[in-house]
C-alpha cells in the first residue's frame, strides 16, 4: 500500500523529515507517536501532497508507484486520506453538498457516475450511524459552529463516505471526550478493513485502548526511532519519550 523510502523534507531550509522509512501492507493500522514537534504532522501533510514543504530526498510509492509528482486532489482521488485536510469551516456550503463534491471527483476519476443529491443523501445517510451524528448536521455549512467532538466526528464520517485506500489521521483524539473517543474509534474500527491501511498519528496512547495497532513507531527528531508492537505505546504511556531520545542519542 505505502512504501516510504529515505524521505527527506525541508521546510523553510530547515531539514524537519530526516530519513523516514516505512511500509504500511493493506489490512495494517500503523500509528505514529512521538513527543511534540518530532515531525509527524509534517510526514502526514507530506503523504497527502501539501505544497507547503519540499522533498529533498528519498520517496513515496503508494500502490506500486512514486506518488511525488501527484497533486493532492490526485493523490485524494487515488484514495488517500488525510482527515487535517478537512476540517476547515466552509460558510454557505452545506455539509452535504462539501462531501459530495468530494466523493463525485473521486468517482469521476475512477472513470464512474457521479451521484446526484438524492442519490448521494442515501449513501451517506447509511454513514451517518457510523459516527453517531444527527441528519441535521449534513445541512449545516461545513464545520461551522461544530464543537470540536463533532468536527472529529464529521472528519470520520468524510473518511466513511469517501472509502479511502490509505487513511492519515493526525492526533483525531485530540479534544474528545471519552464518548467521542468512543465513538470515533469504533468508526475507524468498522472501517477499516483488509484492503485499506491506516496510519494514525497521536501523541496519547489513550485512542490506542480502542484501536489495535499492528505496529508502532515512535518519531523522534525527524526519525523514527523505534518500531515495535502495541506494547510499546503502553511502555511510551508509562515511561514518556526520555528514553527513546537517550536511546537514539546513544547509538
Ligand atoms: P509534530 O506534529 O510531531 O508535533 P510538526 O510536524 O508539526 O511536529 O513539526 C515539526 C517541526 O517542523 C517543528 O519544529 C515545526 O515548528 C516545524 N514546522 C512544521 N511546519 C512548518 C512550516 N510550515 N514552517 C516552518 N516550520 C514548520
Ligand atoms: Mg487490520
Ligand atoms: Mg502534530
Amino acid at each position: 500500500m505505502l512504501e516510504v523510502k529515505n524521505l527527506h523534507v525541508t521546510v523553510e531550509d530547515a531539514e524537519i523529515l530526516k530519513g523516514i522509512d516505512l511500509t504500511v501492507n493493506a489490512g495494517e493500522i500503523h500509528a505514529i507517536m512521538g513527543p511534540n514537534g518530532s515531525g509527524k504532522s509534517t510526514f502526514a501533510k507530506v503523504l497527502a501532497g501539501h505544497p507547503a514543504y519540499e522533498i529533498t530526498e528519498g520517496d513515496i510509492v503508494y500502490k506500486g508507484e512514486s506518488i511525488l509528482e501527484m497533486e493532492p486532489e490526485e493523490r485524494a482521488q487515488a484514495g488517500v486520506f488525510l482527515a487535517f485536510q478537512y476540517p476547515v469551516e466552509v460558510p454557505g456550503v452545506s455539509n452535504a453538498a462539501f462531501l459530495r463534491q468530494a466523493y463525485n471527483s473521486i468517482r469521476e476519476a475512477r472513470g464512474e457516475d457521479t451521484l446526484d443529491p438524492l442519490q448521494f443523501d442515501d449513501h451517506v445517510r447509511e454513514r451517518l450511524g457510523l459516527v453517531d451524528m444527527a441528519p441535521e448536521m449534513l445541512d449545516r455549512s461545513v464545520n461551522v459552529g461544530f464543537s470540536g467532538g463533532e468536527k472529529k466526528r464529521n472528519e470520520i464520517l468524510q473518511m466513511a463516505v469517501l472509502e479511502p485506500a490509505l487513511a492519515l489521521l493526525d492526533e483525531t483524539d485530540s479534544g474528545l471526550d471519552i464518548d467521542a473517543l468512543r465513538t470515533v474509534a469504533d468508526g475507524i474500527n468498522k472501517l477499516h478493513g483488509d484492503d485499506d491501511a491506516v496510519v494514525m498519528v497521536t501523541h496519547y496512547q489513550r485512542l490506542l485502548n480502542y484501536i489495535t495497532p499492528d505496529v508502532v513507531h515512535v518519531m523522534v527528531d525527524g526519525r523514527i526511532a523505534k518500531s515495535g508492537s502495541k506494547e510499546l505505546a503502553l511502555e511510551l504511556e508509562e515511561r514518556g519519550y526520555d528514553w527513546v531520545i537517550k536511546e537514539v542519542k546513544g547509538s
